[in-house]
């Protein structure tokens, strides 16, 4: 009998063992596919720029002679596709850089809140003016908090610069700061024209686009939410997205006030 219940325990063991070797498999198959899907999706969005800059150079040197007009449209539109590519490698850099490797990297400090958050509101005035698009801030509470003042403010940036971007004429843009006694939390809210419903899982996913048509044309790479939720995640915080089609997004962040070192990040 001792000798069966032996045989049950190592038996039982190595089919638990079995069931974690295969979980891992699963686990760096997964891994490796979103890696091979990043890697596809970058070398799309990077070659999209350059065959349309050589299409438009093939075709001005194909011709005799060119009116001046064509080669000043062409041209600038040159320009347009060499802004774009630049756009998207710093972007890349950016959310290369912000991998969970680079934990170590946070610079944090105590930051006034609300003051940062009025900053952001004033540095993005002038697109929002341009847009005819009202920014309005509301604070309950005066918030003093850790993070890493310049990461935390591009995922505000980003959040506030998409509000405006995909909003309405005559829309408003309202950022909402409020405290308990453990986290912070930014309500971005807009009048815009809202995400389908269907979409709303996707947004944070590099490259996702609603509208590709639309995020070309106000200047967008699909990694600006990427970007967003990374830095959030950096400071332990979480993000969530609500939207109604033709009535406007809210995008809620919550970030604990006191940054607190996991264990696996102390080094
Ligand atoms: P992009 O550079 O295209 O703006 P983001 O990663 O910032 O990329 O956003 C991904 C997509 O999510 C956008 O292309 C857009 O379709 C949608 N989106 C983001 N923010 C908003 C918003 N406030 N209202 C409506 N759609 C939004």
């Amino acid at each position: 009998d001792l000798d069966a219940d032996i045989t049950e325990d190592a038996y039982s063991e190595t089919s638990q063992l079995s069931l974690a070797v295969q979980k891992s498999l699963r686990r760096l198959k997964a891994v490796d596919q979103s890696r091979q899907e990043f890697v596809s999706n970058v070398s799309h969005e990077l070659k999209t720029p350059i065959t349309s800059i050589r299409v438009l150079a093939d075709s001005l040197m194909s011709m005799e002679e060119v009116p001046v007009e064509l080669y000043r449209e062409f041209m600038a539109d040159i320009s347009d596709e060499v802004d774009r590519e630049n756009q998207i490698i710093s972007d890349l850099l950016t959310l290369v850089k912000m991998d969970k490797s680079a934990q170590s990297q946070m610079n944090i400090m105590q930051v006034n809140i609300n003051e940062e958050l009025e900053l952001i509101l004033k540095r993005l005035r002038p697109i929002a003016k341009r847009s005819n698009v009202e920014l309005i801030f509301e604070s309950i509470r005066e918030v003093t908090a850790d993070v890493d003042r310049v990461k935390f403010s591009l995922a505000v940036t980003n959040l506030v610069e998409n509000a405006v971007k995909y909003n309405v004429d005559s829309g408003w843009v309202r950022v909402t700061l409020d405290a308990d006694h453990k986290y912070f939390y930014i309500r971005v809210a807009d009048s815009g024209i809202g995400i389908p419903q269907d979409c709303i899982d996707h947004i944070f996913e590099r490259f996702f686009r609603v509208d590709k048509a639309r995020s070309r044309e106000v200047g967008g790479t699909g990694l600006g939410l990427a970007i967003t939720k990374n830095v959030i995640q950096m400071h332990h915080g979480i993000i969530d997205a609500e939207s109604a089609p033709g009535e406007g997004t809210t995008f809620s962040v919550r970030i604990p006030l006191n940054y607190v070192p996991r264990q696996e990040e102390k080094s």
